[in-house]
């Protein structure tokens, strides 16, 4: 298969930032193939009310009315069960994004001890709205390498690092999902064989999202170069076989979210700590494709980036999109001509270098 058309995607995990970088990145939205994005709430301060989505809500339209914006909270205290009652009714408000606090970029604010939120979850299954977890347990991250100058002992006895704090995570999830089996929440960006399982073993209330970025990357391409470093990092070759094993499988519990994540370059490199985050939006689907296409699986995109997102947050039931549109809205993938992924994008300060740059990836067009 060397061409296809398909629904235009739709993105279920997008970081868009604001002001200038915001302007950079939400034109790259269509580009990319999507016609919707699931935005995330980790803005300087975070989106931890109502008022404030809408605000952030009206800024994105503003720059691309074409694109369907849905928005998310930041679990943090000001989160109550009423929150999400007057949340929920806005009928732009889709979900709520926990982070656990200390884990990636504008995580500060996160979560240390999720019981003291078994109330505005209750109120989450009750008003139908999504819990977005970022699955990772803290690790040691401390920027000093002498915590302890007396014993050279680090400052934290975890055991926990980059590269079992997803696995650690597990658990918790595990765990909300039997006690809140209505609700429906999403792992979001799964790098590893474990959390597809666990994703599995879980009641149909229970998806994953899985980005472009980990289709490619392991954690070798992460250790030379900061432009592959994000949170949760990439883990080991047989993790991304089951990532992709499970993007391709058909199982609607597994669907695009790219996890796009636009640092400006200067925080990525010259820098003694690279800001996580891989910036995959203006090539979202062509990732997807390129991807799908070398395990020759291209028959799989269609439900992977247009479909099975759409059906668990119930887009067109909750009147966010029409059955028309989505259908209506087509890209078409071409393997030849390919296109070229560009050095940067943006402007000055605002200078964001692509994933996988110079290289040359499926087309995308819309029809
Ligand atoms: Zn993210």
């Amino acid at each position: 298969m060397t061409s296809i058309r398909i629904p235009a995607a739709a993105d279920f995990h997008v970081h868009l930032r604001d002001g200038t970088m915001m302007e950079t990145v939400v034109p790259t939205i269509r580009q990319g193939g999507a016609s919707l994005a699931y935005v995330m709430p980790n803005l300087v301060p975070p989106i931890s009310s109502v008022q404030q989505a809408l605000d952030y809500h009206s800024r994105l339209q503003a720059l691309d009315p074409s694109v369907t914006f849905l928005m998310t909270l930041y679990l943090s205290p000001e989160i109550t069960p009423e929150v999400i009652a007057e949340a929920a009714a806005t009928g732009k408000i889709a979900g709520v994004k926990s982070y656990p606090k200390g884990v990636t970029t504008n995580s500060d604010a996160g979560v240390v001890d999720y019981a003291s939120f078994y109330p505005v979850f209750a109120a989450m299954e009750e008003h139908d709205l999504v819990l977005n977890l970022h699955g990772e347990c803290p690790s040691n991250s401390t920027t000093s390498l002498l915590n302890d100058a007396e014993t050279f002992q680090p400052a934290t006895s975890s055991t926990t690092t980059i590269l079992n704090a997803e696995e650690s995570f597990l658990p918790t999830l595990l765990d909300l999902h039997s006690r809140f089996p209505k609700l429906r929440i999403v792992l979001e960006h799964c790098t590893t064989a474990a959390a597809i399982a666990a994703v599995k073993q879980c009641g149909p209330t229970v998806a994953a999202t899985i980005t472009a970025h980990h289709l490619y990357l392991t954690i070798d391409n992460v250790a030379g170069n900061p432009h592959c470093f994000c949170k949760p990092v990439a883990k080991l070759p047989s993790d991304r076989a089951a990532l992709m094993a499970a993007a391709t499988s058909g199982d609607p519990k597994f669907f695009l979210g790219t996890d796009s994540a636009p640092h400006p370059k200067n925080k990525k490199i010259g820098t003694a700590n690279a800001a996580a985050g891989v910036f995959t939006q203006p090539y979202a689907v062509s990732y997807i494709a390129t991807a799908f296409d070398r395990v020759g699986k291209m028959d799989a995109v269609r439900a992977f980036v247009a479909e099975f997102g759409r059906a668990f947050y119930k887009t067109v039931e909750k009147g966010w999109e029409s059955a028309e549109d989505v259908t209506k809205d087509a890209i078409e993938l071409k393997k030849e001509p390919g296109v070229k992924v560009v050095d940067e994008f943006g402007q000055g300060e605002g200078v964001v270098v692509p994933f996988m740059a110079g290289e040359t990836v499926w087309s995308v067009t819309w029809l």
